[in-house]
């Protein structure tokens, strides 16, 4: 960098978005730049956001954090898969997380599989994935399989408490130097000339200069909402919840390593398993539930007993139409919000900081950098919802939400993707799309969307070696999983903070 000046990065909030761009803000640019965080403790966070997807343990690698450590920090425990219960009439499946079965060369496995099932030789879907046969089985293992040329390592995720990951991640972007203030932000100053922010004034007098500034004020979108101006495109017509309520309960006893999922009149309820609590919540539609309804249906649906009142949180799904305009890039809730379905949020928090870092602007952000920017963000977040509503659309519940979401034409990327599906058995994934063929194949198979084809290539070997091939895959994954320790063991050995679960 040509300057002296340091180049001034102030970050607004310090929730799980603040806190996680600090972290890696000032883990990769050296030196040259200041990080500064502003947060409100009377303001205080959204408080959940507790289910997490593989890819952040590759954000904790690259921060350099150890993964017991961080376990033992956050009370975290292992996730393997989210289970869906009741999205089907009566039905439960898996989206697990790692593969399904084994390619055949050019073969994508969906194709045996598919002629396994026609032909009556094929076991469900889920036992060819390693990662749902462990989650059932309570298992959890990291690291090679025993026949590591078949079945690759399990990929898995964490469930973790939000505020302690917060916490974690504050202590260790102090210690390299972020610089926080505590105090609210009352007032954003704008520059005549381009209309940049300038400035953040808080409620001590204090005034925060900046050249490039992150909002992470979550819902409140104090910088990219309310100072700049930029709109948010509504996609409650697709995704039509718009309120939550959540509650902690006592450590379950079923200490599952996955994520359930269940469906209700209208909407679904969380539940993730942590080792000192169980995170749970009611996500629903205010068009069709009461808040009374709701907390009495989640406090029905607990396992064990609650430890605390329901906390409400309203929100409405969409994405901000520029996540950066002008020298304000949104991170987390503030650059929109997909449902927590598919626990999608503090991915894209990731993927945001990664983005951030490959087009870091010099002091004045050229447009085409920000166009870039905002095409990529709007992309990711397009996938992710067209996945999400997949989820809904594809039901057979008999209940006027559930209807309405049949009824509500897809959009058009996620239609195409369907009626391949249906017809070739072919799941094709586009560059940038989060989600891979295998995530989208156990999400159709399990909302019984069945496919009326497949590949040729999959008619070639006799129906006996089909029968033979499916069910060998199917024996390696039982095998392997009956030698992997209970989850609960794994977590007692590889991060326990909790004195019962470490008993
Ligand atoms: C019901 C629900 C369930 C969810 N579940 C999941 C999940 O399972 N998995 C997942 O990945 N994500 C989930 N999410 C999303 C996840 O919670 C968020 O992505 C994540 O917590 C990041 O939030 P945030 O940091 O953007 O906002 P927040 O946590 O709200 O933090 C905002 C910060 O800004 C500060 N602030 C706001 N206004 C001001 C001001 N004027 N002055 C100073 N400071 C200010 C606040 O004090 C706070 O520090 C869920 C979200 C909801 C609503």
């Amino acid at each position: 960098m040509a300057t002296t000046t340091p180049y001034r990065i102030v970050i607004a909030g310090g929730g799980t978005a603040g806190w996680m761009a600090a972290a890696a803000l000032i883990r990769f640019l050296g030196q040259g730049f200041a990080v500064t965080l502003v947060e409100s403790d009377a303001i205080g966070t959204v408080g959940v956001g507790e289910a997490t997807i593989p890819q952040i343990g590759m954000f904790n690698a690259s921060l350099g954090i150890d993964e017991d450590a961080f376990v033992a920090a956050t009370r975290a425990s292992y996730k393997l898969a989210i289970e869906f219960v009741g999205w089907t009439r009566g039905g439960r499946y898996m989206h697990a997380f790692g593969d399904v079965g084994r390619d055949n060369g050019l073969l994508a496995f969906r194709h045996t599989w598919l002629r396994g099932m026609a032909e009556g030789v094929a076991a469900p879907l889920c036992a060819y994935a390693l990662n749902n046969v462990a989650a059932l089985g309570n298992r959890m293992q990291r690291g090679p399989t025993r026949t590591v040329r078949v079945l690759p390592e399990m990929p898995y995720a964490f469930h973790l408490d939000a505020g302690l990951y917060a916490r974690f991640l504050r202590d260790y972007a102090e210690a390299r130097g972020v610089v926080r203030h505590e105090g609210r932000i009352e007032a954003v100053t704008r520059n005549g000339a381009d209309g940049d922010v300038a400035a953040l004034h808080l409620d001590s007098d204090r005034r925060i200069e900046g050249d490039l500034f992150l909002d992470c004020t979550g819902f409140h979108a104090r910088l990219i909402g309310e100072a700049m101006g930029v709109g948010y495109q509504d996609w409650s017509h697709w995704l039509p919840c718009d309120r939550a309520l959540a509650v902690p309960s006592a450590r379950a006893r079923d200490f599952t390593p996955y994520t359930r999922a269940t469906a209700h009149d209208a909407g679904w309820q969380w539940r993730i398993p942590l080792q000192h609590r169980t995170g749970n919540g009611i996500v629903y539609a205010s068009r069709y539930l009461s808040d009374d309804e709701a907390a009495a249906r989640l406090l029905a649906g607990l396992d064990e007993p609650a430890l605390g009142d329901p906390r409400p949180i309203r929100f409405r799904t969409g994405r901000r139409e520029q996540a950066w305009a002008g020298n304000v890039i949104a991170l987390g809730l503030s650059s929109g919000f997909l449902e927590p379905l598919e626990s999608t949020s503090i991915h894209m928090i990731q993927s945001a900081v990664e983005r951030i870092l490959k087009l870091l602007p010099g002091r004045r952000a050229p447009a085409p950098l920000r166009d870039s920017y905002n095409r990529q963000a709007a992309h990711e977040s397009e996938r992710i919802r067209d996945f999400l509503i997949l989820h809904y659309w594809a039901n057979d519940r008999d209940a006027p939400f559930w209807r309405e979401r049949r009824e509500t034409p897809v959009p058009h990327g996620l239609a195409e993707k369907i009626a391949l599906w249906r017809e070739t058995g072919e799941i094709l994934r586009e560059d940038g799309d989060l989600f891979s063929d295998v995530a989208w194949l156990q999400v159709l198979v399990g909302q019984g969307i069945t496919a009326r084809g497949h590949h040729p290539l999959a008619d070639q070997p006799p129906r006996a070696q089909i029968a033979e091939y499916l069910d060998l895959l199917a024996k390696l994954n039982a095998r392997e999983v009956a030698q992997m320790p209970p989850h609960s063991d794994f977590v007692r050995a590889h991060g326990a903070a909790d004195a019962e679960i470490a008993a």
